[in-house]
């Protein structure tokens, strides 16, 4: 039985008219689920009897079922979800200044085996289906509901999407677009493109395809290192599309959506963080319309690699060939919030 959070708004309404039913009760199945927060189909009093019937006979609306939520000093909620294969994912909420910012994640386990990250000790496994990325938000958006029941800031509802949990989303292309869909969709989340950031290590051809779609969405992309040789060593993509190409893509991207682009940095020990990589990595991107998120890595005890000391020089190298860059915050540094951390933990995998 198909869950009914795979389908975007398009989707619904040609399945509907296949059935003989209406295009516009896609609208209104669309309003109970994602604004009234209402998943039961008897409960949704607008749709016909034989509607209800057909949906509860032909469709499911089940959520992740929660494993673990571990909430942080700095106010970051790292959940791990049980998925029905029994496979668990994590979502981490942020709340910022703006808004509440959830990052989701794409895919059980990762194939892209950069060297730093805990996401990779568990090979790719399978992709998420489009329901099991949509239920993450879905759920967070819940817990924010109950969380502050009469709040009239907007702190009661997810306003920005992060695709930078586990997993590599241009690797589960098709999906992670019908997630955009679905967030974007007035009826559904109501989460505008502008809020959605979809971070990628380097898949070139699916950045050009991306390009090509021209959505308002952020693309950021996961840079760590300003030449092919440190590249090459912590991120194996690299082999496959080396910077030539990456920038390439990155250039066509900027061209195509006259959007800025977002280069993530981590600094690590002695790998990418001397004067001198900052000084590369200016000239790499010079005069491209970006700016550079510099991220203190965050330590996973089972790797050599260690928090960089040199964050500020780093940083005032960058700047001094005027390069946009900002340090990003650190999160939920007291509850595992490196990418991969709590799921591997809680498999036996780190300590
Ligand atoms: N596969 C995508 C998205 C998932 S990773 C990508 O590579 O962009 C999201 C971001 O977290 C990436 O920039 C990744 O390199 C970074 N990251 C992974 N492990 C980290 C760690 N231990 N500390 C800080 N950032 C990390």
């Amino acid at each position: 039985m198909n869950n009914i959070l795979k389908y975007t708004n398009k989707q619904l309404q040609d399945l509907l008219a296949e059935n003989n039913f209406k295009k516009f009760n896609a609208d209104q199945i669309f309003e109970w689920i994602y604004l009234k927060n209402e998943l039961d189909f008897q409960k949704m009093t607008n749709l016909s009897l034989e509607l209800r019937k057909f949906l509860n006979e032909n469709f499911n609306s089940q959520l992740l079922e929660e494993l673990v939520c571990q909430e942080s000093n700095d106010g970051t909620v790292k959940f791990l979800f049980k998925l029905c294969d029994n496979r668990s994912i994590e979502t981490v909420l942020m709340p910022q200044s703006y808004g509440q910012s959830v990052c989701v994640t794409t895919q059980v386990g990762c194939n892209m085996g950069c060297t730093f990250c805990a996401s990779g000790i568990i090979k790719k496994i399978r992709n998420l289906d489009v329901d099991e990325i949509v239920a993450q938000v879905y759920y967070v958006n819940r817990y924010l509901k109950n969380k502050y029941p009469n709040d009239t800031t907007g702190k009661n509802r997810v306003s920005h999407i992060v695709v930078m949990g586990i997993g590599e989303p241009l690797d589960n292309y098709e999906n992670t677009l019908n997630f955009i869909n679905i967030l974007n969709s007035p009826k559904g989340f109501g989460i505008g493109a502008r809020h959605i950031t979809v971070s990628t290590c380097g898949l070139v051809p699916k950045i050009k395809a991306f390009a090509d779609l021209q959505l308002q969405a952020n693309l950021a992309i996961s840079l760590h290192a300003p030449n092919d040789e440190i590249r090459n060593q912590i991120m194996p993509i690299n082999k496959a599309f080396p910077l030539v190409k990456l920038m390439e893509a990155v250039d066509y991207y900027i061209a195509k959506t006259n959007r800025r682009i977002t280069f993530e940095y981590i600094l690590i020990d002695k790998v990418n963080d001397s004067v001198e990589s900052a000084h590369q990595l200016a000239a790499l991107i010079k005069g491209k319309n970006a700016y550079v998120n510099l991220i203190p890595y965050n330590e996973v005890h089972e790797n050599p690699f260690r928090k960089s000391t040199n964050i500020d020089n780093f940083f005032k190298a960058l700047k001094s060939k005027k390069i946009n860059c900002i340090v990003r915050k650190e999160f939920g540094a007291d509850i595992d919030a490196a990418c991969g951390q709590l799921r591997a933990i809680r498999e036996g995998i780190l300590k």
